[in-house]
């Protein structure tokens, strides 16, 4: 079977992180410790992960014309991700995360979004010979609803799958659900998509259904260390997660989203694609980092 092609449409940040014994108040001036340097921002970094397990990856997104776009972009070209559909705003800077993080390994973050905040598509024909039936399309919620919602409207009409990862939370309007094929939230972002309190398995199938008569014919809720719950016409389904020790949950929920589209791109099973998600979000929280604990295929056990 062919390998469909995944076009990841989203953000990309640099984040610049400082480690400090304690927070600055306001007004205050303290001098940290260690400076670190990493690529991130949601659609990067789901991007890099299914990169990482050989799929066929395109990414879609907007930077800055200075230094922290440049690296950013050069580093997606690095990981094999085609990097031909990056637009440089002429305005706004790269999308920047300032981080703060103190011994109790607390954090503060403030996102400066840029210009991931400008992207849009201005000619869809551009996008004609990559978004077709033989495309995966992965979105997030770090760059404007309203391309969210244009993107998702294209990419149907099309005839690609539309996978919709809504992070951060926000609540999102039918006229975007409508055009989703599959739907990842974690248990906070589905509390707040649908209003309700989801705490377990069993409020997570209840919430996952009230999602999925706005448009979304399959609901997966990612549940941290309890796993995954697929929803999927009336019926549901959990997938225990690793039982691993956790030394690092940045990131988890963008190794799962690169890592199913990635299977599912290879011709894997909606089941066995999850599975593998799980896996491999289960390894990426063994390990410090965001895209850094990304696993590559060889890292997975798969016997299927
Ligand atoms: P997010 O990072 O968006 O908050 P989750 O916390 O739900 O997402 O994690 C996403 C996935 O990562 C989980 O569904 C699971 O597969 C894996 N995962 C996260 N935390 C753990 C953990 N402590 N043990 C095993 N797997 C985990």
């Amino acid at each position: 079977m062919k390998q469909k092609k995944i076009i990841v449409i989203g953000s990309s940040n640099t984040d610049m992180v400082v480690k400090t014994s304690n927070f600055p108040k306001p007004g205050e001036t303290v001098l940290g410790g260690e400076f670190l340097m990493n690529p991130g921002g949601k659609g990067a970094n789901q991007a890099v992960a299914a990169a990482r397990l050989g799929a066929n990856v395109s990414f879609v997104g907007r930077v800055g014309n200075d230094l922290f776009g440049k690296e950013a972009v050069a580093h997606l070209q690095e990981e094999g991700i085609d990097v031909t559909h990056i637009e440089y705003d002429a305005k706004l800077s790269s999308g920047i995360a300032l981080i703060t993080v103190d011994q109790k390994a607390e954090n503060t973050i403030v996102v400066a979004s840029g210009a991931n905040n400008a992207l849009h598509v201005d000619d869809y024909s551009k996008l004609d010979a990559l978004i077709d039936a033989d495309a995966i399309v992965l979105m997030q919620l770090e760059i404007p609803l309203e391309t969210v919602r244009q993107m998702a409207q294209y990419a149907k009409s099309r005839g690609a799958l539309v996978v919709l990862n809504p992070a951060p939370a926000a609540e999102l309007a039918a006229d975007i659900l409508q055009f989703v094929d599959i739907i990842t939230p974690n248990e906070h972002e589905i509390s707040t998509l649908t209003q309700t309190e989801v705490t377990d398995a069993e409020t997570a199938g209840k919430a996952a259904s009230l999602l999925a008569a706005k448009g979304p014919a399959i609901v997966l809720v990612t549940m941290g260390s309890k796993g995954v719950l697929l929803f999927q016409e009336n019926n549901q389904h959990a997938f225990a997660a690793e039982k691993i020790v956790a030394v690092d949950t940045t990131a988890a929920g963008d190794v799962f989203n690169g890592a199913f589209v990635a299977f599912l791109s290879k011709g894997y099973s909606l089941h066995q694609a999850i599975a593998l998600a799980n896996h491999a979000a289960g390894i990426s929280v063994t390990r410090n980092g965001a895209q850094s604990s990304a696993p590559f295929l060889h890292e997975l056990s798969i016997d299927f």
